[in-house]
């Protein structure tokens, strides 16, 4: 079993961030990749927002380029995901998984960790997204938009997701429809002007999903249009592809047990630090941030857990 001052949970702009902080700080640390290497920002594809770079930059270029900062500043990077976590004992237990370039059921041990996880995709529930996953249903439109050239699809949700995914998708396809449950947006100017420009783009707003259906993959969605108590009106729209831009729930599951989270999942942290309940515990990005949830300020609060870390290991 091997011993590392400091453990980073997560490679999205949080991790890393924290990872070149805490390692220009002499603290060698160890970061998890997880499930996803780079994180949320790799399943898009130009960056706009993110400081520094006036034109833009491609994501996975950006999480490549963390990566490597982290990695100049001496982190060892580990492909692996954990499995289980003991935060009760001194020093704290990790437990990783067998992936193949990962060591089977290897342990480390750590005297502080960043927890930055960050969020998930929420689905909405139906048993026909889980029948159809992988055949015409997905979460993520710039990971499989490409299949879906000159074919018509569906996205659901009203935020900027929803309609980053659907201009995306307006590239690709034939017809993209938006469905959205309120009768209006709730994304950003900039985006709803880009959706409401987009001549490939029809919203439908309240419009629910019903369940989807097709032989031998999505060849459709039932939906309902409901408008007040009376207006009411179930159809099928014919589709080849249904994209869910609903949200995202925090990863957090792995250290509830010892974790104070709020009713969503999200990973509650003092004031305006990265502190958790257990000391020498730290949180950074989207795991612990239910409001702003964007890369720059993930990557924030990744540096200010890495100094509240690094002052912790001084103390104790
Ligand atoms: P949001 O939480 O902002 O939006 C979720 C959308 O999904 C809402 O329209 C919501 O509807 C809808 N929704 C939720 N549950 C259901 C359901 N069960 N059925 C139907 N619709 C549902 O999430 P986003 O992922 O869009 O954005 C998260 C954060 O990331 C935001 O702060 C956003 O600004 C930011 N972001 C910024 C981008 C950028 O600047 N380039 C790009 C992408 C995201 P309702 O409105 O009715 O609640």
């Amino acid at each position: 079993m091997s011993h590392t001052k400091l453990l980073i949970i997560g490679s999205g702009p949080a991790g890393y961030t924290a990872a070149i902080y805490a390692g220009r700080a002499g603290l060698k640390p160890v970061l998890i990749e997880g499930l996803q290497p780079g994180g949320q920002l790799t399943t898009t594809t130009e960056v706009e927002n993110f400081p520094g770079f006036p034109d833009g930059i491609d994501a996975n270029e950006l999480m490549e380029n963390m990566r490597q900062q982290a990695e100049r500043f001496g982190t060892e990077i580990l492909t692996n995901i954990v499995t289980k976590v003991d935060l009760g004992t001194r020093p704290f237990h990790v437990t990783l998984d067998s992936s193949p370039s990962g060591e089977a059921g290897r342990r480390l041990t750590a005297d502080s960790i960043i927890i930055a996880t960050g969020a998930s995709a929420k689905y909405l529930g139906l048993p026909d997204e889980q029948k159809y996953k992988g055949r015409g249903v997905s979460a993520c439109a710039t990971c499989d938009g490409f299949f879906y050239r000159k074919k018509v699809v569906a996205v659901v949700g009203g935020g900027d997701t929803a309609c980053e995914e659907a201009s995306y998708l307006a590239g690709l396809a034939q017809k993209v429809y938006l469905i959205v449950r309120k009768p209006y947006l709730r994304a950003s100017k900039i985006m709803q002007e880009r959706v409401f420009s987009n001549e490939k783009i029809e919203v439908l707003f309240e419009t629910n999903t019903l369940g989807l259906y097709g032989e031998n993959g999505v060849e459709g969605a039932h939906l309902i249009y409901k408008k007040g108590e009376s207006d009411e009106r179930q159809y099928n729209l014919p589709i080849d592809g249904f994209f869910l831009a609903i949200g995202h729930h925090p990863n957090s599951e792995l250290f509830a047990p010892w974790l104070q989270t709020d009713q969503e999942g999200y990973i509650q942290t003092k004031g305006d630090t990265p502190c958790t309940n257990v000391p020498g515990v730290f949180a950074a990005g989207d795991v612990a941030d239910a409001k702003y949830r964007q890369a720059v300020i993930a990557a924030g609060s990744g540096a200010k857990a890495a100094m509240e870390a690094e002052k912790y290991l001084v103390e104790n």
